[in-house]
């Protein structure tokens, strides 16, 4: 009864299948996260590859329901840029946005047909654009001026490149400014009067083929009518074939976290799109997060439990392989994977380096935290593995796909040796 009951308290932050099995600890893709620990070490990334998969499956039956089959959905791979994902998203159909010329390579690994790839940055190299010219990129998001003089100068005489130009709707949804990107003062995208004058010149142009506009007004957005917002901003910029809507659905990091279902945010950038640009556009959307975020859990081992005035459960790991928490201030929730059910003790969950920000879950509630426990956070599954350092020397974390309770590295941990790999003497 008791094993019943911790059974249905396994929330809307784990991977979807997750559930606590007969011996009361965390399965993720049918695999015991502390067998995992176990045998492949920690900290390490595990994401569950069916989730991935039918969040993909989702967002391409929610665009196809709501706007036909002119839609398309990108993964925007800075989330988790790790050439396994790139392979199941490119398998599922999507198409990919990459921010540099590190993630197209990634990209281009994983098996993305390259018509299939969108190239963004408000920094793009003049090597990027020509390696991305050269590479049969489909689309070219054009951010700024100098940007769209080094594509021109990128595409060969008698060639021609499909191009969006970014525009800043001036649009603040309410998430934090770090990842607020749509607003009038921003790094990303041209202001409206700026992107006129671009327009113009893009029209101009015989190699840079201009199909339409995008924009991404920023991430870890709730509330959806902030998208309607930005579509009426933009659509006295003239009337294009394409629009591209960019990410920007926000997840569950904790169990009180309750974001808008794929469908809902689907339904309303689509509606905006046919309502206010029209019926016959070409949308696509770009989900980051809302693909991987909750498909992965990180699990460390606990090392250390000093009680103070606070108490203090440090683990193997911290800002090297999550840095949300001291970049933005996200917050996450945790679990000693074999004690599951709400409540606990109040700990705060600290990192290993020698910082006082490295703390990666304050006022967790923890059972009975003791050395050795396998500790597991969940919503790891996006810009854990992306924003991963070697910060004190910490060899990065391996990243483990767990599928009907079989489990492959599909990215090893790293050594020592690698530390060094770069050093010339
Ligand atoms: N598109 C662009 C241009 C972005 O910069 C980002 C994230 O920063 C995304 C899409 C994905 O956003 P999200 O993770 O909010 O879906």
């Amino acid at each position: 009864m008791a094993r019943a009951m911790a059974v249905t308290a396994l929330s809307h932050v784990y991977p979807l299948g997750s559930r606590i099995n007969e011996a009361g600890r965390l399965e993720v893709g049918g695999c015991d996260v502390v067998r995992l620990a176990d045998e492949y070490g920690t900290p390490a990334y595990v994401v569950a590859e069916d989730d991935l998969r039918a969040r993909a499956r989702n967002f391409r039956a929610a665009l196809s329901t709501h706007h036909g089959e002119s839609g398309e959905v990108l993964f925007a791979s800075k989330a988790f840029p790790c050439t396994a994902a790139y392979r199941v998203f490119a398998e599922e159909g999507l198409s990919c946005d990459v921010a540099t010329g590190g993630e197209l390579a990634l990209a281009l690994r994983g098996g993305f047909p390259p018509a299939r790839i969108y190239l963004h940055g408000n920094a793009k190299s003049p090597a990027e654009l020509r390696e991305a010219v050269a590479a049969g990129v489909g689309t070219i998001v054009v951010d700024n001026f100098d940007d769209l003089d080094n594509l021109a100068e990128a595409v060969p005489a008698g060639a021609t490149q499909r191009v969006m130009l970014r525009v800043r709707p001036g649009v603040k949804p309410s998430t934090h400014d770090f990842i607020s990107t749509g607003q009038v003062d921003s790094k990303f995208g041209l202001g409206l009067d700026d992107a006129r004058a671009a327009i113009d010149r893009l029209r101009a142009s015989d190699r840079l083929q201009l199909a339409g506009l995008h924009m991404h007004i920023g991430s870890q957005i709730f509330e959806l009518a902030s998208f309607r917002k930005a579509v009426e901003a933009i659509a006295h910029l003239g009337d294009f074939p394409a629009y591209n809507l960019g990410g920007g659905l926000g997840v569950a990091y904790t169990a009180q976290d309750e974001p808008p279902a794929i469908d809902a945010y689907v339904e309303a950038k689509a509606t905006a799109v046919r309502e206010i640009l029209g019926a016959d556009k070409h949308l696509a959307i770009e989900p980051g997060r809302a693909l991987v975020a909750n498909a992965g859990v990180t699990l460390y081992r606990v090392m250390t439990v000093k009680r103070d005035l606070s108490t203090y459960v440090s683990v193997d790991g911290g800002m090297s392989d999550n840095l949300r928490p001291m970049l933005y201030g996200a917050v996450y929730e945790a679990a000693i994977a074999d004690r599951l059910s709400p409540g606990g003790e109040l700990c705060h969950v600290a990192g290993k380096h020698c910082e006082s920000s490295d703390v990666i879950v304050r006022d967790a509630h923890l059972h009975d935290p003791r050395p050795g426990d396998v500790l597991v956070t969940p919503a790891t599954g996006a810009y854990g593995h992306a924003m991963a350092n070697n910060y004190n020397g910490v060899p990065r974390p391996p990243v483990i796909f767990c599928r009907d309770g079989e489990s492959r590295v599909v990215v090893r941990r790293e050594t020592y040796e690698d530390l060094a790999a770069r050093d010339l003497v």
